[in-house]
């Protein structure tokens, strides 16, 4: 059964008009009778936002004149501006995109033989401060709206021109970009419907990745409220080290965090989770934690553990594992009968792997001066 997500008091823009794109298709529905008009048009103006990805009421031709004049004077569609973006040599590209007080997330795309996929940001920043990550060293500012994390796909479609909805090139979409999409349950629950919604951009469950670094009880919640594919940010398997790695760890303990795994795959039987583990030399790569991570894996065996190459970024202590170190992992967690997979870095000449994106944030948090403190110290060295 489905949670209920409260429909949002839409935020207004400068102009004070409601942006569409902050409305589920319930929400749009509910926005078009407190305007007087029947629920239905929502349901038509959608299809023009996400099948044709249509931004202006006055190309809505099915959509009487009367109320596309009603419409541009109450609202509109508005997705995040493109401030920059970048395209590698394999394919891979990124959105550099602008948000309010000069702050800017980034969105990635990653094509493959059979797939493209989607690498969306919910929040400026993060506020989970894992050590080894590049936002998390920048510190956090704020949530997205649900307009702003759906905006992030809407921008890409339409660059990408998934013009229609059979030949589309974004298959999958990841939750997987700056911040942690669980400590923005409301806007990226809202945002995912609209990706699963046949009237929105109609990708299956298991096309629609939320990745947590562990807060367990709203893994409880996410359940509850929306049918999607989880990822979780394991990086070691025993508590001192993830709790050096993931601070969060310590709030929500490693046995905690799998106990939830757990109820996640007993109450979608047929779903499994992917563990995220970044291996970082001498940190996480030894043959000791591969032991235990496959302990821990014995615990969910329909689970997948998902290899990633630490991507060095300027100020981090942290350096990427050895080929030799990186391809036994591997063997050792493939002999222990663990599906193992190990992900390719991708637009390296962009900086597009997750963790690595950078976009611009007005720390909040004091962080990123600290970061910049140590670094003006000496006490950490740029790889
Ligand atoms: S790894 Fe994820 S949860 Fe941790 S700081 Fe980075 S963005 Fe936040």
């Amino acid at each position: 059964m489905n949670q209920v997500i409260a429909t949002p008091t839409a935020p207004t823009g400068s102009t004070g008009k409601v942006n569409l794109l902050d409305f589920d298709r319930q929400g749009l529905r509910d926005f078009f009778t407190q305007i007087g008009e029947k629920p239905y048009r929502a349901e038509q103006v959608m299809k023009w936002i996400y099948h044709d990805l249509e931004d202006d009421f006055e190309n809505m031709t099915d959509v009487g004149k009367a109320l596309r004049a009603k419409l541009t004077e109450v609202c509109y569609i508005g997705a995040p501006k493109t401030l920059l973006d970048k395209a590698a040599t394999d394919g891979t590209h990124k959105w550099l995109l602008g948000m309010d007080s000069g702050n800017a997330i980034e969105t990635v795309y990653i094509p493959e033989p059979t797939r493209g996929t989607l690498c969306v940001s919910s929040q400026i920043g993060c506020a989970l401060n894992c050590s080894f990550c590049s936002t998390g060293a920048q510190g956090f500012n704020r949530n997205l709206s649900t307009a702003e994390i759906i905006g992030q796909v809407w921008v890409a479609a339409k660059y990408l021109g998934n013009i229609t909805h059979q030949n589309r090139r974004i298959t999958n979409v990841v939750m997987m970009g700056m911040g942690e999409p669980l400590a923005n349950f409301e806007n990226v629950v809202r945002a995912m419907r609209l990706m699963r919604d046949d009237l929105g951009f109609g990708l299956a469950a298991k096309r629609v990745t939320l990745s947590t670094a562990g807060m367990v009880p709203l893994i409880d919640q996410l359940s509850d409220a929306i049918d999607v594919s989880l990822a979780v940010s394991l990086h070691a398997a025993n508590d001192d080290l993830r709790t050096e790695l993931v601070p969060i760890n310590k709030r929500y303990p490693i046995a905690e965090l799998l106990a939830a795994c757990q109820r996640w795959v007993a109450r979608k039987p047929r779903t499994s989770i992917t563990f995220e583990y970044t291996l970082m030399k001498g940190i996480n790569d030894q043959p000791e934690h591969a032991r235990q991570l496959i302990k821990l894996m014995r615990k969910l065996p329909t689970c997948k553990v998902n290899l990633i190459p630490f991507n060095p970024f300027p100020g981090t202590r942290y350096e990427r594992s050895d080929a030799n170190d990186i391809r036994d992992f591997q063997t050792q967690l493939l002999n222990a009968g663990v599906l193992t997979m190990l992900r390719r870095t991708r637009g390296d000449d962009i900086d597009a792997a997750c963790g690595q994106l950078a976009g611009q944030v007005t720390d909040r948090t004091r962080r990123s001066a600290d970061l910049r403190k140590r670094q003006d110290d000496g006490a950490l060295h740029a790889i």
